[in-house]
């Protein structure tokens, strides 16, 4: 293996030089330098150190487009899963306030307070960061808090937020820098004025009545929350809620949110948003089906339609790492490795994978593992069970009907439904007419010589 690392040279080298992290002996070598300290990249990175190799990891925050900057542990800590369900918790603890009377305790509902949910919100996140920093110590992993981007396949340079420029090689590099939110940058104040979960997380203030432009996860789980912490919340659909899962169970988590006080508009799609005098933001939208516009005002826009990969700043030509061109991610193989044999790329930057952190984190654990010697395993990314977590919880694995029927034939699915009643909503009297279960199963033709009527597979 021959590597460098720090301090020799000590400056990135320019666009036009050429330099060779092979031609220096002597210097600290690194088996594995992992670019991007979220959920993928620290489970690969502590695999690997805990299985003895020498690792590096990189991880640099970009602020968000409204200054919002956060610690080690990427997007489902900082500003992902663990800040959402929490904040999520906080919402679905209003509903209990409101069920404990029926219960016996004489409680009376209160105005939610968000500054302080925030506060604690933020300082378990804090304590994360700090719990991820000591973990990378723990294991001998060496953490850089410096932006990286290729200098070759064997090469990478890093910034600090400083200017202070490293560079880093190896003979492996696993790339997991994920995604940040999408800005609808041709809409006139999108950038100005709007906020994404980036930010959202991070607000000390409550942001009052929002409008949540966006229909997946993100959308409508942050729509969720918001309306169970008692703000005036409107989602703006432009097609259908939750696109990919099944559509009778996607209607049901929506009619449900608007049983709770959420706004739908839907079909609609936003123009501009423009500041008024007192401070309000005025947003504009047209509904195509009437080809009218419409105007609404609100104290918060938050895009929600979309992440984009990290992949922009990489410099991922030098090292010869193929992109997806239309969704710009890093093309992989089932052994997650990219279009160069020693430059892997895991989690939400690599393409066709699921954005979610167990399938990160145990395609970077499984990664490390190989590279070790330790396992032939490779990911299964199929029937990845999920949750989106809305004031009605959907969990899901599989097909959605829509895709079963498409598969294997309306004539071959069949389709059980159920209607169930959570035990903690009867003495509450909450309404249950959305909580429902459905399975599908493939209809095997029966065998006439064997006598063996039709059954399920
Ligand atoms: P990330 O966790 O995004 O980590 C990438 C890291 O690399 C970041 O720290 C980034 O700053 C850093 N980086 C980027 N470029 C560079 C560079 N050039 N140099 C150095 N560092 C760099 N998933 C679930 O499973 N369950 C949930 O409930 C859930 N909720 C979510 C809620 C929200 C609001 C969002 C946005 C996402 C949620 N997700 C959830 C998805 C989950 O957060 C991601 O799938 C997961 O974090 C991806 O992990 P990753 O390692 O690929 O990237
Ligand atoms: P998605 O890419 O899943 O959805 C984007 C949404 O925005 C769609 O509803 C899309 O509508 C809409 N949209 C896109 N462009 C526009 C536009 N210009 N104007 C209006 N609407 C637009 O993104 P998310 O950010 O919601 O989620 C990203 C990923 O993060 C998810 O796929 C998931 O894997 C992960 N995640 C997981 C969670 C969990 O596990 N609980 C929670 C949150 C995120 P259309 O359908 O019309 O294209």
């Amino acid at each position: 293996m021959r590597h460098l690392v720090g301090s020799v040279p000590q400056t990135c080298p320019g666009p036009s030089s050429h330099l060779s992290p092979l031609s220096s002996a002597g210097r600290q070598n690194y088996d594995l330098l992992v670019i991007g300290g979220g959920s993928g990249g620290l489970a690969c990175a502590k695999e690997a150190a805990q299985l003895g190799k020498k690792v590096a990891v990189v991880d640099y925050v970009e602020p968000s487009p409204r200054g919002t900057r956060w610690g080690l542990g990427g997007t489902c800590v900082n500003v992902g899963c663990i800040p959402k369900k929490l904040m999520h918790q906080a919402a679905l603890l209003g509903g209990m306030v409101r069920d404990a009377p029926h219960y016996g305790w004489a409680l009376q509902p209160v105005p939610h307070d968000w500054t302080t949910m925030a506060e604690a919100v933020q300082n378990h996140v804090k304590s994360l960061n700090w719990g991820h920093r000591v973990q990378l110590q723990d294991r001998k992993v060496t953490y850089f808090n410096i932006k990286a981007s290729f200098v070759d396949a064997h090469m990478v340079c890093g910034v600090s937020k400083g200017g202070k420029e490293t560079l880093l090689s190896a003979e492996h590099i696993v790339i997991a820098t994920g995604g940040r939110p999408r800005y609808p940058t041709h809409i006139e104040g999108a950038l100005e004025y709007g906020i994404t979960s980036d930010d959202l997380f991070w607000l000390k203030e409550s942001p009052g009545k929002t409008l949540v432009v966006g229909a997946s996860y993100v959308a409508l789980e942050c729509a969720g929350f918001l309306t169970g912490l008692g703000l005036d919340t409107t989602v703006m659909i432009r097609s259908i809620p939750l696109r990919g899962f099944d559509q009778q169970m996607s209607s049901l988590v929506t009619e449900y949110m608007a049983s709770q006080g959420t706004r739908f508009l839907r079909g609609c799609t936003p123009s501009r948003v423009q500041r008024l005098p007192d401070g309000q933001l005025q947003v504009t939208w047209e509904d195509p089906s009437s080809g009218k516009e419409d105007t609404g005002t609100f104290n918060t826009v938050l895009w929600a339609i979309g992440r984009i990969p990290e992949t922009r700043s990489l410099n991922l030509e030098k090292a010869g790492v193929h992109t997806s061109p239309t969704s710009q991610k890093i093309l992989v193989d089932a052994q997650e490795t990219t279009s160069v044999p020693h430059i892997y790329a895991i989690g939400d930057v690599a393409e066709g994978r699921p954005e979610l952190t167990p399938t990160a984190i145990m395609a970077g654990k499984l990664l490390a593992q190989r590279l070790c010697g330790q396992s032939s395993d490779v990911m299964d990314y199929e029937n990845v069970p999920t949750t989106v977590f809305t004031p009605l919880e959907y969990g899901c694995v599989g097909l959605s009907e829509e895709e079963a029927v498409a598969r294997h034939g309306e004539e071959h699915v069949e389709v059980y439904h159920a209607y169930y009643k959570p035990l903690e909503f009867t003495v509450a009297e909450r309404d249950a007419s959305q909580c429902y279960i459905k399975v599908w199963g493939l209809l095997c033709t029966g065998d006439a010589d064997s006598g063996h009527p039709p059954h399920l597979r």
